[in-house]
């Protein structure tokens, strides 16, 4: 409607930019691509004010030229938008790219299957579709000019190289609900912007970068949270937190009742009483009954079948007391023939959890071990087990830990299988900063955590990590202030 050209919304956004960073408690220095990105690792509720205004004029460009009035598309007008930015021009690279995009066709990335994606072709679309489509490649178009910004700062687009890691979206319930130290704390540890030993160094605010707990190296965000020597106790302490959150989705996915998973298990169906025939002797805390180890393996909750030898319950397919192992596989691909994910952990099979929050003894009744896997989860009926093996790595590193968690206990699996049992292992991972890794989303799906339960899981885990992290920052800060004031 007006034809204010782009440098002064330009300069508007700075000044927006420039007050968001003050609201949200941010280093000056921050990049405004942070703030508005939509394909970064962390994404805000903000939006560009140059990008509205850029896809407010290309819309009303490409309604006018794509009109279904014939006097309308032979005028079409081209707005003034000033010397710096030509809209006219601009619509047509944006059909360039939309006509190079229907010659390649559809692409999928990932695993995805050929043709699992819709696609859209710009020659074929209609109406208000067309331009819509080309509102979508300037949006598109944005988003790649801040990928390849950051891609040239070497501190502040280190995010990039976080493959494994799902991105995070802050919402606006978010940002009201959290403390404002929360907020900052969460955006400055992803970018890097918190004012550790290196970073004050490199600002010239001080003069040595060494670690004022252990006095080594360059004292940067990996070292404080993730790599000093002096913290160890610390960061055992963070891991068990985000254990004890797997661990409370894990025995609501199973069933087993806790003192946090009162409530139930994970949907409406999970609330209806067990089936007949079986009773939960729910809360057995403390100890699992086990020759060999009653001592040993304490936080462990079961739950038994209420007459051992007894397990007629209406299933045709329960196991008969001369083959039992054999049946109740029977019935656990019966019921994944149903279409049910992870029916292999239906609560029928008797699962039983073991965690390594205090101290955990492999279940001797499958093998006599000294490794402890921070989770186990076995079914005496089913003869199978899971291994879970949680850590908590800076972000950079989640593969290599991956991979490395997964080499420690693979001679383990393989001596569990050896007896008999089937064994899965998942090694798992959540970063320090709270970003979650693809491996996780494997092990949810698997116990057949999903939707909104899964959303919910992911996000406790992640606020757990990054809680945990949150506090040894500061515990870090304090030691630091107090020292440099001595
Ligand atoms: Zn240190």
């Amino acid at each position: 409607m007006y034809d204010i050209p782009l440098s002064p919304v330009e300069q508007m956004e700075q000044k927006i930019s420039s007050s968001l960073r003050k609201w949200l408690g941010l280093h000056r220095s921050l990049t405004a691509n942070a703030l508005y990105a939509k394909s970064f690792k962390l994404c805000l509720p903000l939006k560009s004010l140059v990008e509205e205004y850029k896809a407010c004029k290309v819309r009303t460009q490409a309604m006018v030229q794509y009109s279904r009035d014939e006097t309308m598309r032979n005028m079409c007008p081209t707005l003034d938008t000033g010397k710096k930015w030509a809209v006219g021009d601009v619509v047509e690279i944006l059909q360039e790219r939309l006509a190079m995009k229907d010659m390649i066709g559809a692409t999928t990335q990932g695993r995805a299957g050929l043709g699992l994606c819709a696609f859209e072709r710009f020659a074929d679309a209609k109406g208000c579709r067309k331009w819509a489509m080309v509102v979508g490649e300037l949006r598109a178009a944005e988003e790649e000019r801040r990928l390849a910004r950051a891609a040239q700062q070497s501190q502040q687009g280190r995010w990039m190289a976080w493959e494994a890691t799902e991105p995070r979206k802050i919402t606006w319930s978010d940002l009201w609900t959290w403390s404002p130290r929360h907020v900052s704390f969460v955006i400055r540890s992803t970018y890097d912007l918190l004012p550790t030993p290196a970073n004050l160094c490199r600002w010239r605010m001080r003069n040595s970068s060494s670690c004022p707990l252990c006095h080594g190296g360059i004292c940067n965000l990996k070292h404080v949270l993730a790599g000093c020597t002096a913290s160890l106790g610390m960061y055992k302490w963070r891991h068990d937190q985000v254990l004890e959150v797997l661990n409370k989705w894990l025995c609501r996915a199973l069933q087993i009742n806790t003192e946090d998973s009162e409530n139930g298990g994970l949907d409406d169906s999970d609330k209806e009483p067990p089936q007949q025939g079986i009773t939960y002797r729910g809360k057995t805390r403390g100890r699992i009954p086990q020759p060999g180890n009653d001592e040993n393996v304490a936080r462990a909750k079961i739950f038994v079948a209420a007459k051992e030898g007894n397990i007629e319950h209406g299933l045709d397919k329960w196991p008969c007391p001369g083959r039992p192992l054999d049946a109740a596989q029977d019935l656990a691909y019966t019921m994944a023939a149903e279409g049910r994910s992870a029916s292999f952990l239906n609560p029928a099979g008797e699962w039983q959890i073991a965690t390594d929050l205090q101290h955990l003894v492999f279940p001797t009744e499958i093998l006599v071990t000294a490794q402890r896997p921070d989770i186990v989860v076995w079914s005496r009926l089913l003869k199978s087990i899971i291994l879970i093996e949680l850590t908590v790595p800076w972000e950079e590193n989640i593969e290599a830990s991956h991979k490395r968690k997964l080499d420690r206990y693979k001679d383990l699996a393989a001596q569990c299988r050896n007896k008999g049992w089937r064994c899965e292992l998942f090694a798992v991972e959540v970063g320090v900063r709270g970003f979650i890794s693809s491996s996780v989303l494997s092990l949810l799906k698997r116990f057949g955590i999903q939707n909104k339960h899964r959303r919910k899981a992911l996000r406790e885990l992640s606020l757990a990590a990054e809680a945990g992290s949150a506090w040894i920052w500061k515990m870090f800060s304090l030691i630091n202030k107090s020292q440099s004031h001595c």
